[in-house]
């Protein structure tokens, strides 16, 4: 299960079968409409030990332009919410006539910046080239 809309955020999450989990982030087309109090919120989520990752989050170009800066604000300061032993799942989604090049990049940016080398991430919506996942 994924909870990537505040407006669905569950209040507990029971423990799912074995070898499935369940995330909490902020999808990227939603930042416009996440108030800055539910950040404890989400972090809260995140500490319940039946969260396996934080996600989905990132960015998306395929959302008005406007919204860019505010994707791009929100991604690095709940990636403080971010711990190597939950994995990040990253959507990164382009301009639909272009894969993963500058937002790819610009992911990349912002992740070497702001998580630790050691981070495990989930790439979502991906349509980038392997260079770019091995980098
Ligand atoms: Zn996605």
């Amino acid at each position: 299960m994924v909870y990537c809309d505040q407006e669905s955020y569950p209040t507990s999450i029971r423990r799912q079968k074995k070898g499935f989990g369940a995330a909490v982030g902020i999808h990227p087309k939603k930042v416009q409409f996440f108030p800055q109090s539910k950040f404890e919120e989400l972090g809260n989520l995140l500490r319940l030990n039946t969260v396996v990752a934080l996600g989905e989050i990132g960015l998306n170009r395929c959302a008005p332009e406007s919204t860019w800066k505010l994707q791009e604000e929100i991604l690095i300061k709940v990636l403080q919410l971010s711990m190597p032993i939950r994995q990040v799942i990253l959507h990164m989604r382009d301009a639909a006539d272009q894969h993963c090049g500058e937002v790819g990049a610009r992911c990349l940016q912002i992740m070497r910046a702001n998580v630790a080398p050691t981070q495990r991430i989930h790439l979502h919506c991906f349509t980038g080239t392997v260079e770019q996942v091995v980098s």
